[in-house]
């Protein structure tokens, strides 16, 4: 197996190589819990989840931690504005952020790490970056010192003096540098604060993610990851920090960013204030039908999002949903089941029929730095060439029968292993019964020429996202997608 894709740092394709055989070990900066997170953000977390899955699908064994930062200056002026105490903002918006990813479709990581449960392990890291003079204490905040790091920019390729010249710096009457970076800050009057050997205070953000990560994964662990908005200073500052403080290099074997999403090409962000929130997505449209946008360009690039495109994934998704239904129509019990245990650690080998060469297309593109739009082309070639297939296979063809069914099996494991689920496809008896009755007493309006009250069945299950459409071999249902009522 060779998975490939582009390592940040080395700024290069390399080859995944894992510390332990067999073993993903991945940490991937969350959300600061302070307020909804915006479809760009979602973006993101959606990918690195999708990462995830496809490393479990080809075998290997991941353990994926992610953060909450639930210590910060943005949660405490949020708990102003909302006159409210940071315990509560914390708690709100945490939630706020599961629901958003359950609607999503997104797995929660192995481990969600909060980080005011780590706050002794930043304290003791912080004093061991003191011990070995790379940190300085000063009037109850603590800073690192950037100049005593000597590949301080190797992550976004700048030299000191880059930055120096090009960044906004925050001037601090403390610092020694003014790219030296807050480990600890000092409380102020009514502000959230631990005790430490520097007086009360709370950890800086930095110092959070480098002492999460290596806690649960240790140190050289596989791969860190986040938004290309985090390369600096966030990302830059936990090599800095974590590889002081090991005495080994290095930190994390493989960096991986994902692209950021853009309004009009504009970055989307809250300071600009040109956001759309993921609920305000996924209140318009299914969330399968979010993830479908999210997930069709590479990770690497920057997505535009529009209502334009949102419809096109509408379309592309309502069309794997449409042959799933026509082939299960046409199988019936021939229909093969959904795949129970998605695992290729050999890729397609060993796999035959017409949906063999689907699926090894489908690992082949990503397993090359995880090419999604090639991969959801081969499932929509996939589509075309089944499509083919449906009314013969329904008059009973051997042949298209066999074709049919190989090429659904290869269409369930694939979408399901990009996290499609299609609806309640196996809906309950009573449900089939309900709608099979419905569809019975239309035939006989019909037959009656009675074809108001017809209608009015069709638009009834239609509103109640039931799909029907009548072909030469008799009517056939769904459930379908339908675009939420918006406002
Ligand atoms: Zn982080």
């Amino acid at each position: 197996m060779s998975i490939r894709f582009h390592d940040s740092r080395l700024r290069t394709v390399v080859e995944l190589d894992t510390r332990d055989p067999g073993r993903v070990a991945m940490y991937v900066c969350g959300p600061t819990v302070y307020n909804l997170i915006h479809i760009g953000n979602a973006r993101t977390f959606l990918w690195f989840d999708f990462i995830r899955q496809y490393f479990e699908y080809r075998g290997l064994q991941v353990t994926y931690v992610m953060n909450y930062t639930d210590v910060d200056d943005r949660i405490i002026e949020r708990a102003k504005v909302e006159g409210s105490t940071t315990d509560a903002v914390t708690e709100k918006y945490t939630r706020a952020f599961e629901d958003d990813m359950a609607a999503l479709g997104v797995t929660p990581a192995d481990v969600l790490s909060r980080a005011t449960d780590h706050i002794g392990e930043m304290v003791k890291a912080i004093e061991g970056l003191i011990e070995r003079g790379v940190a300085y204490a000063t009037d109850g905040d603590v800073f690192y010192s950037v100049e005593k790091f000597p590949s301080y920019g190797k992550l976004s390729g700048r030299s000191l003096e880059d930055m120096r010249a090009g960044d906004r710096v925050n001037p601090h009457e403390g610092k020694k540098h003014p790219l030296d970076f807050a480990l600890w800050k000092a409380a102020k009057e009514g502000e959230p604060s631990w005790p430490s050997p520097w007086g009360p205070g709370r950890p800086g953000w930095h110092i959070e993610c480098s002492v999460m990560s290596t806690t649960y994964l240790g140190t050289g662990f596989d791969i860190h990851g986040g938004a290309s908005d985090l390369i600096f200073p966030h990302h830059e500052n936990e090599i800095a920090q974590a590889e002081a403080l090991a005495d080994t290099e290095p930190f994390v074997r493989h960096w991986m960013h994902a692209g950021l999403v853009q309004m009009e090409s504009v970055k989307m962000s809250k300071s600009l204030g040109n956001v759309v929130l993921a609920r305000e997505v996924v209140a318009a449209y299914p969330g399968e039908v979010a993830r479908y946008w999210a997930l069709t360009g590479s990770y690497r690039t920057q997505l535009s999002f529009s209502d334009e495109a949102l419809a096109d994934a509408a379309q592309g998704y309502e069309r794997w949903s449409t042959f799933l239904a026509a082939a299960k129509h046409a199988l019936g019990p021939d229909m093969p089941p959904a795949p129970q245990h998605l695992h290729r650690p050999e890729g397609a080998d060993g796999l035959v029929g017409p949906g063999a060469e689907y699926i090894g297309r489908f690992i082949d593109a990503m397993d090359d730095d995880f090419n999604s739009s090639e991969a959801f082309a081969v499932v929509h070639e996939l589509v075309r060439e089944a499509n083919r297939r449906i009314e013969p296979a329904q008059r009973g063809e051997t042949e298209d029968r066999e074709v049919l069914s190989s090429l659904a099996e290869a269409f369930t494991e694939m979408t399901t292993m990009m996290g499609f689920h299609f609806g309640p496809t196996e809906s309950p008896k009573l449900v089939d019964d309900l709608v099979q009755y419905l569809l019975e007493l239309r035939d006989t309006a019909r037959s009656e020429k009675e074809f108001e009250r017809a209608d009015a069945i069709r638009s009834r299950l239609a509103a109640m996202g039931v799909a029907i459409e009548d072909t030469a071999a008799g009517t056939r249902w769904r459930i379908t997608p339908v675009p939420k009522e918006s406002g």
